[in-house]
């Protein structure tokens, strides 16, 4: 009875024959495991098997379902990539606009770009949505000949002394896979490199929560709001099928898509009781100035993920007997930019194993290429260039907080009409500003801002 039921469960879980090609049983040893196939493991795969390796990728769910994070591709570092990314993949929309504001409780300072240039081919910035974007990413890997697992949850990485030689699939499969060398692009939350001693356990302060929420507005209402004319609504979906996107503190700082915090702050104020992510979206929402943008609005998407933000003294060791870890699992996040350092570590590692094949070497040396491309690319040289940002910001808990006030209460003032003369105006919005802020700490803050920013 108990033996029937467990093989019912696993039937019902066990990935559809599609995705799977050949079925597993008759192929446990190949030259590459892939754990994950988000942008990094996916690119990884794709990388390796176009190249003749025998790859296979593990992704827990369909790939795609499980994903969050990522709105906004970088077209020409992912072209050189992936060349026929704007001809085949799912895109939504070219992004032509920068918007930032500042947020106080009442009033924002917005500094937008717009270009047209940026409407032009090969673009800058396109927007995906990453349920499509994964699964066309991990189709072109099976399409190149990896090997997809789908529904296939890696619980553990198999030993033999201090190498990595394998990975165990988790119940209902229960099997265990052997190769060369095993890829971990398991994403942020490295749990499997964690378990098996590869990297130090996640720390609060280097990794932040972000909270998204998408929402759809209808055609009629994106004419309203944006000053469009009848019917355009409908053809642009401006806003129809994307993310409003805010980044936020305690106090509310905005980015682009998203609301995060960090999550060291996050834990200090939860055990106090003050607040959960959720309260972030909520604050944004009813903020008088930008609730007049999300009535009519039906949410679509909500979740939250965590992102790496410890930079480049938070990187994990990349390289291991046995093993390559690359993506956010490897903490290869910059800024914005987290998708295509991704995907181009995800390359580099593929690439790193295409010559260890040819050469028929698997030794940790062998497969230090893999840093020593890293170090060699963008990815690295720009993290490392801005190696300082995070410790700038742990010891600057006010940034932005007290910036962003200063800036607004100077805004307001300058644009107050009072019954005096202007250097009177001068020194009263001076005294203002100072009383928020001393000016000399403004000061210090922008200088030091300028030397660690590069
Ligand atoms: C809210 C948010 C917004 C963002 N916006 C942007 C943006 O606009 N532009 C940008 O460039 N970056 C953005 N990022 C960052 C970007 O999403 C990540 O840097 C990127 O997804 C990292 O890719 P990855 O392949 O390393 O990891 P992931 O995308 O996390 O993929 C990891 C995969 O591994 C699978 N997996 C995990 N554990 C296992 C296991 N044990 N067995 C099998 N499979 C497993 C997961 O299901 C997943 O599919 C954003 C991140 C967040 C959270």
């Amino acid at each position: 009875m108990l033996l029937k039921k467990v093989l019912k469960s696993a039937a019902k879980i066990k990935p559809s024959v599609s995705t799977i090609t050949p079925e597993p049983d008759r192929r446990r040893q190949f030259d590459v495991l892939v754990v994950g196939a988000g942008p990094a493991g996916s690119t990884a795969a794709y990388t390796m098997a176009k190249a003749g390796l025998d790859v296979a990728l593990f992704e827990r769910a369909a790939p795609g379902e499980k994903t969050a994070g990522g709105t906004a591709i970088y077209t020409l570092p992912t072209r050189e990539i992936l060349p026929d990314l704007l001809e085949t993949a799912p895109l939504e929309r070219i992004l032509t606009d920068y918007r930032y504001m500042a947020l106080t409780a009442d009033s924002a300072v917005t500094a937008a770009f717009k270009s047209a240039r940026y409407a032009q081919s090969p673009f800058n910035r396109v927007s995906v949505h990453r349920a499509k974007f994964d699964k066309w990413l991990a189709g072109k890997a099976v399409d190149a000949g990896a090997v997809l697992f789908a529904n296939h949850k890696v619980d553990a990485l198999l030993k033999d002394h201090d190498k990595i030689i394998g990975l165990e699939v988790g119940p209902p499969v229960n099997k265990q896979f052997f190769a060369d060398v095993v890829i971990l692009a398991e994403g942020v939350n490295a749990l499997l490199a964690e378990r098996a001693g590869l990297v130090p356990g996640i720390k609060t302060e280097n990794v932040a929560l972000y909270v998204k929420e998408t929402m759809a507005l209808p055609g009629h209402l994106i004419e309203e709001r944006f000053n469009l004319q009848p019917g355009q609504g409908a053809a642009i979906g401006i806003l129809g099928e994307s993310t409003a996107n805010f980044m936020g503190s305690a106090a509310l700082y905005t980015n682009k898509d998203t609301i995060g915090l960090n999550v060291g702050t996050y834990v200090a104020n939860f055990v106090t009781g003050s607040f959960n992510p959720h309260d972030l979206i909520v604050k944004i929402k009813q903020h008088p100035l930008l609730a007049p943008l999300f009535t009519g609005t039906e949410t679509l998407e909500y979740c939250a993920q965590m992102i790496p933000e410890g930079g480049y003294e938070a990187i994990p060791p990349l390289v291991h007997p046995g093993c390559l870890i690359a993506g956010d699992a490897a903490g290869l996040v910059n800024g914005v930019q987290g998708l295509n350092l991704a995907m181009l570590s995800g390359q580099l590692a593929g690439k790193t194993l295409i010559a260890a094949k040819h050469k028929n070497d698997f030794s940790q040396r062998q497969l230090s290429l893999y840093k020593k491309l890293l170090d060699e690319s963008y990815v690295l040289q720009n993290l490392r260039a801005n190696r300082h940002i995070h410790r700038f910001f742990a010891a600057r808990p006010w940034i932005p907080e007290a910036e962003i006030a200063v800036i607004n209460e100077i805004a307001y003032q300058v644009g107050m009409i009072y019954p005096m003369p202007n250097g009177a105006k001068r020194r009263y919005i001076w005294q203002k500003a100072a009383s928020i802020q001393p000016v000399w700490k403004l000061a210090a803050d922008f200088l030091q801002a300028l030397w660690v920013m590069k």
